[in-house]
């Protein structure tokens, strides 16, 4: 009795269940493909996950887009305003970042939309905009059900936020009110909101016609993509040409009825279950940078709590929840083996005291199966979305750091999302600059030429 025990505590018994197959993966995109169709179809979209909702931006920029434009963006670790210029190919923007305060975060809608619009005010004076009658576009970066450009109603918060009196709400209607409560910047008007994974698509569309995917790897993850109407049973609008939308599917909720519970760790349980949002978000969970530090943590604390690491040897920082950066796992991976330096500098970070060159190998596999895992997953929904749209070639715009800082996320995605796909579809993933700036401008000036 007392051997099977010491064998059920190797590390690779403790590691095995974050190593997944290709059958896993497959199984990944045919249940997301599923939950798809129940999103865009009115008789099952209550049941489903992946909400699907049109967005109702129809076409790419075509690169005419022109004027001086206001954009905010909020659905993160930062709120910030922009004052965005197209002309053209040419883009220029100046923007400043304002602090959401923890308990702005976390109280009344009123507060943070009177915040906002401060901001806001600060913004225009700063530049002196304030005699300016400037469109805006809002990049808002939570679950909304359209009704429109500028009708968006959030569903549910994610991300640490959890404003009193928004779910249910139109913000385009509560960032107006907070306006007319200032009384001072009538000229400011909203002309549309997005979400960032279509600023990602919007601002890469902008120069690489073929970009038809935006996906988002940062504090969570979405991905929206160019639907065909006939696909779209829930559009309610209007079927001119061209007969396509833009679909922010909200794939970060995938999983909340369970379908991946055949994949998932002690270690996904324990952070839905310590969330402000259990059992909500379940596929972001898995792979986005609010989380991913998380897990690799768990499992540096399962293997040191049965000595296979830092000789049992633990800490108040590393018992901490969330005290283990997503940023620690792209540094440890892109470390110099030789030497370890920077993964040894986060250990005494972490007033890890006792450790050795095999403790640093072994928090560095652990950190790249928790990456690995996560890119993969990212890559079997890309996969499922190339698949669904059958088009020959396609770009995928990518925005957020968990892609652009960690070391190797973009070509394991390359690497999987090849592996996953139909050998006949072609595909690239392009970083996206500033997309959720360019973005809401572009659609604010689409918006606009349209009035
Ligand atoms: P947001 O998605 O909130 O708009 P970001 O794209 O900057 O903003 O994403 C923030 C997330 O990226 C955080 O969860 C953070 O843990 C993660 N992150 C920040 N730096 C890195 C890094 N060097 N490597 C991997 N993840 C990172």
């Amino acid at each position: 009795k007392k051997r099977l025990q010491s064998e059920d505590k190797t590390v690779e018994n403790i590691l095995k269940p974050l190593d997944l197959t290709d059958e896993h993966y497959k199984k990944v995109m045919q249940l997301m493909h599923n939950d798809i169709v129940k999103g865009l179809t009115p008789e099952t979209h209550a049941k489903a996950n992946i909400k699907c909702f049109p967005t109702y931006v129809r076409t790419v920029p075509d690169g005419t887009e022109s004027g001086d434009f206001l954009a905010l963006d909020l659905g993160g670790t930062n709120f910030r305003v922009l004052l965005i210029n197209l002309n053209g190919q040419e883009v220029t923007m100046e923007s400043k970042i304002f602090l959401i305060p923890h308990h702005i975060m976390v109280g009344s809608g009123a507060q943070l939309f009177d915040h906002i619009a401060d901001c806001i005010f600060k913004f225009m004076t700063d530049h002196k905009l304030q005699d300016r009658h400037l469109p805006l576009g809002f990049t808002f970066s939570f679950p909304c059900r359209q009704e429109g450009l500028d009708k968006a109603i959030l569903t549910t918060w994610t991300k640490g936020f959890k404003c009193e009196g928004v779910e249910g709400h139109d913000i385009v209607q509560l960032l107006h009110e907070a306006i007319e409560r200032r009384g001072d910047m009538q000229n400011v008007k909203c002309l549309a909101v997005i979400n960032d994974t279509v600023g990602a698509l919007m601002s890469c569309a902008h120069s690489d016609r073929q970009c038809a995917v935006g996906l988002i790897l940062g504090t969570g993850t979405n991905a929206c993509y160019i639907e065909s109407l006939s696909e779209v049973k829930t559009w309610d609008g209007d079927f001119n040409e061209p007969k396509q939308v833009l679909i922010n599917t909200e794939w970060g909720a995938f999983g909340n009825d369970g379908c991946l519970d055949f994949i998932l760790t002690d270690f996904d349980k324990s952070i839905d279950k310590h969330s402000i949002n259990p059992g909500k978000q379940i596929y972001e969970k898995m792979i986005s940078g609010m989380y991913m530090g998380e897990i690799a943590r768990l499992a540096i604390e399962r293997l040191r709590k049965h000595n296979l690491l830092f000789d049992g040897e633990g800490s108040y920082h590393l018992a901490t929840r969330g005290r283990f950066y997503t940023k620690y796992v792209s540094e440890i991976e892109g470390d110099n083996v030789d030497g370890f330096k920077v993964t040894k500098q986060i250990f005494d970070e972490l007033d890890l005291t006792s450790h050795t060159e095999q403790d640093c190998r072994l928090v560095r596999h652990v950190c790249s199966l928790v990456s690995k895992r996560a890119a993969y997953l990212a890559s079997a929904g890309i996969a499922c979305l190339l698949n669904k749209m059958n088009r020959k070639e396609v770009t995928v715009g990518v925005d957020g750091s968990l892609y652009r800082f960690h070391p190797f996320f973009h070509d394991l995605m390359m690497e999987k999302t090849r592996a996953l796909v139909r050998p006949d579809i072609s595909f690239k993933l392009m970083l996206s600059h500033d997309g959720s700036g360019k973005g809401a401008a572009l659609v604010a000036a689409v918006a606009n030429r349209l009035l």
